[in-house]
């Protein structure tokens, strides 16, 4: 049997960061500037604390100019607003980063629809959402195009840790013939990550908290991606041998560490390639924060 691939997204994420800061280095000095990100918190949520910093630091270390600004969990709505509109005006920032959960009192939806969608990072405007639907656009959300890098590793020969391998020469993988099963429909991951799958040509499901027979329906799955927030939901009867297993779940595990969606220990021996959490497709989402504002910052700049 053949060993099982660790889809090291930990390693993959520092290859952007290489690939990423040398274009950043030679545009920068092409049109005067670097790409600039702009970061909205808001409240005290000691989670997105450390996302924030984490996205921060590895801007800073991709050469980006970065601004921040933080409001209290008892801003007003046109507060918040203000600050997502001085983001838009402000010349030297391509990409906005509003960081979710916002506080209760807070409408997600108005503020991101506020952000100007060429300079929507995340790729959650419903602009940039209707252009993925209608298989264009140039933002896509930074999770779902992080896992399929993680699928275009899986089913490559790239020698995973290998210090000299650059993100652009990874071959995009046809899923042609192959059936993709999303565990998990949200606007965030689940439900765009079934457009890039079809995108590739994959059969995909959906499945979710009503779905009937889960197990039944993902073990079709010659790729499953798990993302709905329960703590080792994806068993080992849950999988098809051979599969691909991309595990987005982020969960605190009663030890305190972080714990995935899948039974890594359970899955691993069957899969033909799995992501550990950590180090999966957590770095891999922050790398595309990266790769989404130099998108928009060379686009910016035509
Ligand atoms: P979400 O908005 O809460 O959506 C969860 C989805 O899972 C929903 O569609 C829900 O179904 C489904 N679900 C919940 N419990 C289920 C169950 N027992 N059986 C089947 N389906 C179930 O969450 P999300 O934002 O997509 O995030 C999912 C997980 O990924 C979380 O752990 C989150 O922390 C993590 N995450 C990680 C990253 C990363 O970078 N690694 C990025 C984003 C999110 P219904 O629609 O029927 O309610």
């Amino acid at each position: 049997m053949t060993q099982t691939k660790r889809l090291d997204g930990k390693w993959l994420s520092s290859r952007f960061q290489a690939e990423i800061s040398s274009i950043v280095n030679s545009e920068s000095k092409r049109v005067g500037r670097a790409p600039g990100l702009g970061v909205i918190l808001i409240g005290d949520n000691p989670a997105s604390h450390a996302y924030v910093a984490n996205k921060e630091k590895l801007a800073r270390a991709c050469g980006f100019y970065t601004e921040e600004i933080r409001l209290p969990s008892t801003v007003s709505p046109s507060e918040a607003l203000e600050a997502i509109q001085s983001f838009n005006k402000n010349p030297q920032i391509d990409g906005i980063l509003l960081q979710l959960p916002l506080p209760a009192g807070l409408n997600q939806d108005e503020l991101l629809d506020a952000i100007d969608p060429a300079k929507d990072a995340d790729g959650l405007h419903p602009l940039n959402q209707g252009l993925l639907l209608r298989g264009g656009g140039h933002l896509r959300p930074c999770t779902p195009l992080g896992i399929m890098h993680l699928i275009d590793l899986a089913l490559s020969e790239v020698e995973i840790g290998s210090a000299d391998f650059l993100p652009s020469q990874l071959p995009k993988a046809s899923l042609a013939g192959k059936r993709a099963v999303v565990l998990g429909r949200s606007i965030l991951v689940g439900k765009p990550v079934g457009m890039l799958l079809l995108e590739r040509n994959a059969t995909v499901s959906y499945a979710h908290s009503k779905t009937k027979d889960l197990p039944l329906v993902t073990k079709e799955a010659d790729v499953l991606i798990a993302a709905v927030g329960v703590p080792q939901l994806v068993g080992e009867r849950w999988v098809k041998p051979g599969a691909i297993v991309i595990d987005v779940g982020i969960n605190r595990a009663a030890s305190g560490g972080l714990e995935g969606d899948v039974d890594f220990a359970a899955v691993e021996p069957l899969a033909a390639a799995i992501t550990p959490v950590p180090g999966g497709v957590g770095p891999m989402t922050v790398a595309m924060l990266m790769h989404n504002t130099l998108r928009s910052f060379l686009d910016r700049m035509k």
